[in-house]
C-alpha cells in the first residue's frame, strides 16, 4: 500500500491493484490460475498480464484466447509473468514479452500500441472458404506482431507430434494434423513458402500421428511372437529352430535328426537366419508384418498403408502479408472467369439498377443467390483448373435460363448472384430450382458423383438499403 502512494507520486501515470495495471492510458489485466475470468470481460482491456508460473493454465488460458474467432480477442496483446520453462516449447511467439516489473512498462506500452496500430489494418472478411478463413486468421496474428515466420517444433502436445503455434492452437477441436494440409493449401496459393523439415506417417483413419509400430504374425496380426535363431547342421544337412537342437539336461546342443553333437559355430553348423513363433495362431513364420496401431483411434494397419507427410517450416510471402491486410486470398483472385462479370463490377451495376428502380418506380428487383456449399472440396480433388472450368460452365448454364438483362456473377465463397428485374419471387424460385437440379446432376455426373450441397434464396430489392446489406442478408438466407 504504502509502496503503491509512493510509486503514485513520482509516476503519476501508473496505478497498479491486484487485478489492473493502468499505465499512461492503458489497461493491463493481470490473470493468474485463482482469479475467476470470463473472457468477453477480456474485452474492455487493452491487454493481458498472465501469471504463468503454472504451465497448465498458462497453456489453456494462452490457447484459448489465441484460438478465438474474434480479432479483439486472438490478437490482444499478452504478456507472461514468472513463465514456467517449458511454456515457449510450445507457446513459442503466442505472447508479446515478459514482464517482471514495473519497469517493463514502457517498452510494453510501445509494443502494445504497435499491434494495435497494426490491428487496424487488418481487413475482417467473412466470405472466406475454410482453408482461407484459417490460414488468414494466423496470416492476422503474425502480420500484427511483425513475424514472417510460421515456426514449427516437435511436441507431445500435438496429436501428430508436431506444433505450429496458433495454427495447432485454432484447429485443436477440428483436428491439428489438418493443419499440414492448410499449410499445403497456403503455400499452393503463394502466401507462404517451405522448407522441408521431416517426414511423418499419419493414421489413415484419423490422420493422428501418435503410433505404436509393432511386428506381428502375417496369419492372425498378434504381436505376441518368439523369435529364435534357425540352425543349420552341415552333416546332415537338417535345418530347424535352436529349441530344436538344446538339450533339456546338458548345457550342449544335439541334432535331432542325426543325433550328434554339435562343436563349433562356423565349422559344422551355422546360424542361417531366425525363425518367429506366434504364441497365439502357433504359426512359424520368417518374415514379420510391420503394423502401426494409432493410438488415437485404434486403427492397427499395415505401415504401407500409413498417410506420408511433409513437416515444412515455412515463411509468409508478401502475398501473405497482403491477405492480412487486403483479406485478398489467392483463391478470390482465380474468380476471373472470361466472359463473365467480375463480382466487384457486378455489385457497381447492381447499385445502378438499384438507383434506375428508385427513379422508374414501376418496375420491379430481385437479387438472387445459389450458394454451392461444398464445392471447395470439390475444388482439393479436381484442382484449380479443372475447378475455374466448372464454374465458367455453371455461369453459362445460368445465364442460358435467364432474360439477358439479367446479370449474373459469383463471388469468391462459392455463391452466384443474379440479378432479376420485372419478375416475381415465385417465377423466380422457379428458374432457380431448375438451375439448382441442373447443377446438382451436371455435377454428379461429371465429377465422380459428386454430391453438391445447394441452396438457393430470393430478396426483394427495395431501395432504402446499400449494395453490402443486400449481399448480406441474401447470404444469410442462404
Ligand atoms: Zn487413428
Ligand atoms: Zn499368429
Ligand atoms: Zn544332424
Amino acid at each position: 500500500m504504502e509502496k503503491n502512494r509512493l510509486f503514485k507520486k513520482i509516476t503519476p501515470l501508473l496505478k497498479i491493484d491486484s487485478a489492473v495495471i493502468e499505465f499512461e492510458k492503458l489497461n493491463f489485466k493481470k490473470i493468474n490460475v485463482n482469479k475467476v475470468w470470463h473472457i468477453e470481460q477480456l474485452i474492455g482491456y487493452d491487454a493481458i498480464i498472465l501469471d504463468a508460473s503454472n504451465l497448465e493454465f498458462a497453456r489453456y488460458f494462452i490457447n484459448t484466447i489465441r484460438s478465438h474467432h474474434n480479432t479483439e480477442y486472438y490478437l490482444k496483446p499478452l504478456f507472461i509473468y514468472k513463465p514456467h520453462p517449458l511454456l515457449d516449447i510450445d507457446l513459442h511467439n503466442m505472447y508479446d514479452g515478459e514482464y517482471t516489473s514495473e519497469k517493463d512498462l514502457p517498452e510494453m506500452k510501445q509494443i502494445v500500441w504497435d499491434i494495435f496500430l497494426k490491428t487496424t489494418e487488418i481487413e475482417d472478411v467473412l466470405s472466406l472458404s475454410y482453408e482461407a478463413q484459417i490460414i488468414k486468421r494466423v496470416l492476422n496474428y503474425f502480420y500484427t506482431r511483425g513475424i514472417n515466420e510460421i515456426y514449427c517444433t516437435k511436441s507431445t502436445f500435438s496429436n501428430y507430434g508436431y506444433v505450429y503455434p496458433m495454427l495447432n492452437a485454432i484447429l485443436k477441436e477440428d483436428g491439428e494434423s489438418k493443419g499440414l494440409d492448410l499449410l499445403e493449401w497456403a503455400e499452393q496459393e503463394g502466401l507462404i513458402t517451405g522448407k522441408f523439415h521431416e517426414r511423418i506417417y499419419l493414421c489413415n483413419k484419423c490422420s493422428g500421428g501418435f503410433l505404436s509400430f509393432r511386428e506381428v504374425c502375417p496369419s492372425c496380426h498378434s504381436s505376441d511372437s518368439n523369435t529364435e535363431d534357425l540352425v543349420h547342421h552341415f552333416p546332415c544337412a537338417y535345418i530347424g529352430p535352436m529349441s530344436d537342437f538344446e538339450d533339456q539336461y546338458e548345457n550342449e546342443l544335439n541334432c535331432p535328426k542325426c543325433n550328434k553333437n554339435l562343436r563349433h559355430i562356423g565349422v559344422d553348423y551355422d546360424k542361417p537366419s531366425v525363425i518367429h513363433h506366434c504364441n497365439q495362431c502357433k504359426a512359424d513364420f520368417q518374415d514379420l508384418l510391420v503394423h502401426a496401431k494409432c493410438i488415437c483411434c485404434g486403427v492397427d494397419t499395415e505401415v504401407q498403408f500409413l498417410i506420408p507427410k511433409k513437416v515444412k517450416k515455412y515463411e509468409i510471402m508478401k502475398k501473405g502479408k497482403l491477405a492480412a491486410i487486403s483479406g485478398i486470398l489467392a483463391s478470390e483472385s482465380q474468380k476471373i472467369i472470361p466472359n463473365m462479370i467480375r463480382f466487384d463490377t457486378f455489385k457497381i451495376m447492381l447499385q445502378h439498377e438499384i438507383y434506375k428502380v428508385k427513379y422508374y418506380k414501376e418496375s420491379a428487383l430481385l437479387l438472387s443467390g445459389i450458394h454451392l456449399n461444398n464445392l471447395y472440396e470439390l475444388q482439393q480433388k479436381i484442382g484449380r483448373h479443372a475447378y475455374d472450368r466448372l464454374i465458367h460452365d455453371l455461369l453459362t448454364e445460368v445465364k442460358n435460363m435467364l432474360k439477358s438483362i439479367d446479370l449474373v456473377s459469383i463471388d469468391n465463397d462459392d455463391t452466384l448472384f443474379i440479378t432479376v428485374l420485372d419478375a416475381d419471387i415465385q417465377e423466380t424460385n422457379d428458374i432457380l430450382l431448375k438451375i439448382k437440379t441442373l447443377f446438382t446432376v451436371l455435377i454428379y455426373d461429371n465429377f465422380k458423383k459428386f454430391e453438391v450441397d445447394i441452396k438457393v434464396a430470393t430478396i426483394d430489392i427495395t431501395t432504402d438499403n446499400n449494395i453490402e446489406d443486400y449481399i448480406k442478408l441474401l447470404k444469410k438466407e442462404l
